[in-house]
């Protein structure tokens, strides 16, 4: 996160990085894979898109973009930075153990 000129937060513990501190900059993007619509034949493909359609209708244009690919960008601090990626996926394995 930008704050001023030269000064950055840290997206994890909100600490200020100046300038010429060690700072990373993690940018996280997630795409739907498009193996995600079998291609048996066209009569399938055209029954599994109208479907999709259906689902989506009602969905609002940013959720029907989060759904298809999504982009987030981090300032870290360098102990962020290794936290981070000593577990990305952290937040989803307490999420299912919580279950
Ligand atoms: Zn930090």
């Amino acid at each position: 996160m930008r704050a001023a000129t030269d000064i950055y937060i840290c997206d994890g513990c909100l600490k200020e990085i100046r300038k010429g501190d060690l700072r990373y900059f993690v940018k996280i993007e997630g795409v739907c894979a498009t193996d995600c619509i079998q291609q048996e034949n066209s009569a399938d493909i055209k029954e599994e898109i109208n479907g999709l359609i259906e689902q989506m209708k009602d969905m609002p244009e940013q959720e029907l973009v989060r759904q298809v690919c999504s982009e987030r960008y981090y300032d870290l601090c360098p102990g962020c930075y290794k936290t981070f990626f000593d577990g990305p996926l952290r937040s989803i394995n307490e999420k299912n153990n919580n279950r």
